[in-house]
């Protein structure tokens, strides 16, 4: 009896033990399944929010890569958004404008105004503006209303996106073209107008030698002008379609000394006519060739429009210099590699330093009246930089009124 007793304890407690072992690894499998669940979920949110923050990152850079300026604002015109653009037009600090009133951080009352109409749930406007701060700016402003997801009652827009594009530069490149045209009209029409009048009044007057021997001259004089002009125009034109086009000149190796002689012997005659001397002057490391990359006829265009220049703004008696010399790499903070440079120096009447930042401009003179008896076509200068630039080289000018005229171009060496 006690032996059957003790046997079905025995037996109980195995069952009880096997139940609680059942029981726990059950409760174990369902912990691992409950943590790898957790693990799951983690990594999945993890995914989820390093995907959001590449996208936005990825929102960023490309907000950041735009040239034009890009800003939001919410409902109460609080600035939520710039890109880099925006900061760069404004002239300020992303720290200093974010959630600033849009008319205090940016104080233009057409930009706020435009901003107020989307808000108030109007459409999309587009309009071009004068900023007058931080500096004169033309631009066209877009600005689009933020639509709420649910309509709202009041009809007004959750914020407003605005961009800005920045129009300062093409404009001022339109009137360029405005003006050159009008220019040139009013150049070609000159000479054109004074040969007509001399050949009316010729015609009214037969046999009217002493007239006749008086128009005649003048008006070759105005013929040759008008070819000059044509001439310069249509120079100007091809170098400006080949920097336009990015067309690279012909460049070739050539020696830059026989081409200098070449043009003091062109211009030989116009100086002794003016009794000016022209003083050429090589360095030591110039006087038997120097080679230089670029495209000869051109630069001698330039050599011949610079000292033409020098001779004609000289005063009788004066002197005229030519010098060579070579630029190493690295030399007065020039980060480029060896150059050549080309001065023409006189010692003429000189440029007054309010016109020096203007001379290279087409038709720009600083005494028109000069400029004409002396045959220019007010295009030499620019001709010279254009031809100078596409090259790769510079040309920079230093002038004292009454003194004199230096006149510098750098062509890289070969
Ligand atoms: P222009 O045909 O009138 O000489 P340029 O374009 O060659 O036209 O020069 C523009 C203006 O720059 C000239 O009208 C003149 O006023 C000034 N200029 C150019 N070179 C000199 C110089 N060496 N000395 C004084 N003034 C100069």
């Amino acid at each position: 009896m006690f032996e059957l007793t003790s046997l079905a304890g025995a037996a109980a407690a195995l069952v009880f033990l096997f139940l609680w072992r059942r029981e726990k690894r059950r409760s174990e499998e369902r912990e691992e399944t409950l943590l790898a669940e957790k693990e799951r979920l983690i990594n999945w949110l993890e995914a989820e929010l390093s995907g959001q923050e590449r996208a936005r990152r990825e929102m960023e850079e490309v907000f950041a890569s735009l040239q034009d300026a890009v800003f939001l604002v919410d409902g109460d015109a609080h600035l939520r958004f710039l890109n880099a653009a925006a900061l760069q037009m404004f002239e300020v600090r992303v720290e200093d404008v974010l959630g600033a009133q849009l008319l205090e951080a940016f104080p233009s009352f057409g930009l706020e105004s435009a901003v107020r109409a989307a808000l108030e749930g109007e459409k999309s406007s587009a309009q071009e503006l004068t900023l007058h701060a931080p500096r004169l700016r033309e631009v066209l402003l877009r600005v689009s209303p933020v639509r709420r997801s649910a309509p709202s009652l009041d009809g007004k827009s959750s914020g407003a996106v605005v961009i800005l594009q920045d129009l300062t530069e093409l404009r001022r490149l339109e009137r360029m073209r405005r003006d050159f045209v009008a220019n040139a009209s009013h150049e070609l029409r000159t000479p054109v107008a004074n040969i007509r009048a001399m050949a009316e009044t010729l015609i009214e007057a037969p046999g009217d030698e002493k007239l006749a021997a008086r128009f005649y001259p003048q008006m070759i004089s105005e013929a040759e002008r008008l070819s000059r002009l044509v001439s310069d125009l249509l120079d100007l034109a091809r170098l400006e379609s080949q920097s336009e086009d990015e067309i690279p000149p012909s460049l070739q190796q050539f020696d830059l000394v026989p081409l200098i002689n070449e043009v003091v012997s062109q211009s030989k005659y116009k100086a002794i006519e003016r009794q000016i001397e022209i003083k050429c002057t090589f360095a030591p490391d110039c006087e038997r060739d120097v080679w230089i990359v670029g495209e000869a006829a051109a630069l001698e265009q330039v050599v011949f429009n610079l000292l033409d220049n020098a001779l004609s703004y000289t005063p009788t008696g004066g002197t005229v210099g030519l010098c060579i010399e070579r630029e190493a790499g690295g030399q007065n903070g020039s980060s480029l590699g060896d150059r050549v440079l080309v001065r023409v120096r006189d010692s003429g009447i000189g440029i007054p330093p309010k016109d020096l930042p203007r001379i290279f401009e087409r038709f720009y003179r600083v005494d028109k009246a000069r400029s004409r008896s002396q045959g220019g076509t007010g295009l030499g200068l620019a001709i010279v930089k254009h031809i100078v630039e596409n090259q790769g080289g510079s040309v920079t000018v230093e002038s004292v009124e009454n003194q004199g005229s230096t006149f510098t171009i750098a062509l890289p060496s070969a």
